[in-house]
């Protein structure tokens, strides 16, 4: 027999999170539960306000079909599905066949800022490779390329990822490029997105002799990926890319060009975060993955992430609701 059970969620976060244009007070989302034969399957359904096309209530809708039309014998099909609910729905799935690994990969690349010596002890405590992140393309570019050089200059075992979510023009990331020394330049593991468009960021990293890796890109519905001269990596979001599948051959494309890929969270609660880094764990076991987020909330969900002492919110907290499917 099959059971199913929808619960909707609301988690506090801390003051001060924005999305692009939003301040964001509480992260909402679903989280399904699928019983079959004994076994239990768990997902997490969360669209992310400002980065995903659906709504809630619309992911809410189309979860709630799929699991009435599962209950009733019928299979699911993800490719038309949202995002959202593909993903929430097929790692459920998942775990209910015993398809995604138990251990999970809780490596962070740590922040880059401040004082290098902090960076440097963080980095010594890291087993892997010894990357650090940084958020580019908010403040003026040459102190962007100025306090990322001084960063890999200190630490000469360092590697350095960037993000700029396509904040920059050309003229803007060749002045962030001009800052950094010929010889750290290696150590730029890449930059994601840097330029506006695609197109300008690969001439940016042509010119420059930059790594890149896509993000947003992978998103758009014309993507198509392939090998390119300066492209050293994707980031992947399953809430925002789909199911389990497509995450899977979207990763061992990437592999056979040799590019890193980075599974990254669209600021799920821990439930959905622990299955990401089970399934980084799974298909990406030597890339850092990107899923250092839950400091952004007040409280966990379910399952804990490995060391936090966030309080944990249970099936019986009024956080969560049971909400009908009839
Ligand atoms: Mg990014």
């Amino acid at each position: 027999m099959r059971t199913v059970a929808l619960y909707r969620y609301a988690i506090p976060v801390e003051t001060g999170v924005v999305l692009r244009h939003r301040r964001l007070k509480q992260r909402e989302g679903l989280i399904i539960r699928l019983g079959e034969n004994g076994r239990e399957g768990w997902g997490e359904i969360a669209p992310l306000p400002e980065f995903s096309q659906e709504s809630l209530a619309e992911a809410e809708s189309q979860a709630k079909a799929c699991l009435k039309a599962w209950r009733a014998g019928d299979p699911c099909q993800f490719d038309t599905l949202f995002p959202s609910v593909a993903f929430g729905l097929s790692f459920a799935f998942a775990e209910l066949q015993g398809e995604l690994g138990e251990e999970g990969n809780y490596r962070v690349a740590p922040l880059c800022y401040g004082d290098p010596d902090a960076l440097y002890h963080k980095l010594n405590q890291i087993e892997g490779e010894k990357v650090a992140k940084m958020k580019v393309g908010l403040y003026e570019a040459n102190r962007d390329g100025l306090l990322a050089d001084m960063f890999l200059s200190a630490l000469p075992d360092l590697m350095l990822r960037l993000d700029a979510n396509r904040a920059w023009s050309l003229e803007k990331a060749s002045q962030f490029a001009r800052q950094i020394s010929p010889e750290n330049r290696h150590r730029i593991q890449f930059i994601e997105e840097p330029c506006h468009t695609p197109a300008l960021s690969r001439q940016f990293a042509q010119t420059h002799q930059l790594a890149i890796a896509w993000d947003e890109s992978t998103r758009e519905p014309d993507f198509c990926l392939q090998p390119e001269p300066n492209l050293r990596g994707i980031v992947i979001k399953p809430t925002l890319v789909g199911d389990f599948a497509k995450c899977v051959a979207l990763i061992q494309q990437a592999h056979q060009f040799g590019l890193t890929v980075v599974i990254s969270s669209s600021i799920e609660s821990s439930l959905g975060l622990t299955q990401l880094a089970r399934f980084a764990k799974q298909y990406t076991p030597h890339s850092t993955p990107g899923l250092d987020t839950l400091g952004l909330m007040t409280a966990q969900l379910l399952r804990s992430w490995q060391g936090s002492s966030l309080p944990l919110i249970g099936l019986d907290s009024d956080a969560l609701q049971a909400v009908e499917i009839d």
